[in-house]
């Protein structure tokens, strides 16, 4: 077997390459979603274990030479990261120049999407799983609706278009209503994708049997819409199955990642915010990067750590098989 040396760079041992890097840049969030923390919270990073905003870069710049083409800054919440407009501008320096995303759950977005279109922001994915006030209290355990709502506007009209909503659905709590979502987003020309609830809450409380399929959702659009598949060839590595609504051109995407997983077309790696990389969601396992940068470890030896990390990446998450075991850490400490 060819050794991690002499493949491609973020290469592993199943014939994938990595390009697009998920960032978090912090754990911390301002909602309580509750397929992803307790009410209470979660214990934070400590800020001394927290990449420093130059670390940050200075790994990122690593990433992009080894052909990372797209980076998506998340969290936790990425916005709460004071210095996430002056992060994305430093990225937009780098060479060969990245494609910039983000994702957020909006709130305070009505601020800051000017300034972070500016400093080189390419798109946005916002988390909205409902567009009732009610549901969205009991869901998110915050009053905060119409926050998200200013910054998805606000995203618009600072042109980080096409704004992308990303939508779970919950048994009992929004499932009836996936289909006023879709609606409030085609009114609002923005493109909405479902994805399935996946075993990465803190409180490790997901439950197969509760989990709304990507064949239901499809089912509960159906009932207000008509939806035609676009073919296989225009998803390439996105995840999302993609349907005309009402014969176009608007589309909605359903992520199966549990019933379907798309991890044979995986492109992605993932750096927390405490400087580990990690070759997929689910691993249990990730690579430290801070304390060997922290000790003097030159971008040469940082990259075949990073190298490493990716040559054992598992052929797939395997959720649902025997001997899985969900992630210690949670979704909001991995970066979504
Ligand atoms: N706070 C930001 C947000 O909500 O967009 C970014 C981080 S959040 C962890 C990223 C995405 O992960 C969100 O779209 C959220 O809905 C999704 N997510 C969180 N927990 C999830 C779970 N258990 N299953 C599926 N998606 C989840
Ligand atoms: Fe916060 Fe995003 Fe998790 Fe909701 S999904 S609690 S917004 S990190």
């Amino acid at each position: 077997m060819t050794s991690p040396t002499h493949a491609l760079p973020l290469a592993d041992q199943h014939g994938r390459v990595a390009r697009d890097l998920r960032v978090s840049v912090t754990d911390r969030c301002n909602l309580r979603c509750t397929y992803c923390m307790p009410a209470e919270g979660l214990p934070w990073l400590p800020k001394p274990d927290m990449l420093t905003d130059d670390e940050l870069i200075r790994i990122v710049r690593i990433f992009v030479g080894l052909g990372v083409t797209q980076i998506r800054l998340t969290g936790g919440e990425p916005l709460l990261r004071r210095s996430i407009v002056d992060l994305v501008g430093q990225m937009a320096e780098l060479r060969p120049r990245p494609r910039l995303a983000l994702t957020s759950n909006g709130v305070g977005l009505d601020r800051l999407a000017g300034p972070l279109a500016q400093a080189g922001l390419d798109r946005v994915n916002i988390s909205l799983d409902t567009v009732d006030r009610d549901e969205f209290r009991l869901l998110t355990r915050r009053d905060r609706l119409h926050d998200v709502e200013k910054g998805l506007a606000a995203a618009a009209e600072a042109g980080l278009t096409p704004v992308k909503v990303n939508a779970v659905a919950m048994r009992g709590v929004n499932d009836h209503s996936v289909a006023d979502v879709l609606q409030w987003c085609l009114d609002r020309g923005y493109e909405l994708r479902f994805i399935e609830q996946m075993p990465l809450d803190a409180q490790h409380s997901w439950d197969a049997e509760a989990m709304v399929t990507a064949e239901e959702i499809h089912t509960l659009l159906s009932r207000r819409f008509t939806l035609t598949p676009l073919p296989e060839e225009d998803r390439g590595s996105a995840p999302a199955e993609r349907f005309l609504v009402d014969g176009g051109p608007e589309t909605v995407g359903i992520i199966a990642s549990v019933t379907r997983p798309f991890c044979r077309a995986c492109d992605r790696t993932r750096l927390t915010a405490d400087g580990q990389v990690r070759n997929c969601l689910f691993s249990r396992r990730e690579t430290d990067l801070r304390e060997p940068l922290r000790a003097g470890a030159s971008d040469d030896e940082l990259a075949a750590l990073i190298n490493g990390e990716m040559w054992v990446k598992a052929p797939g998450h395997g959720i649902g098989m025997a001997g899985f075991t969900q992630p210690d850490r949670p979704m909001s400490a991995i970066g979504g």
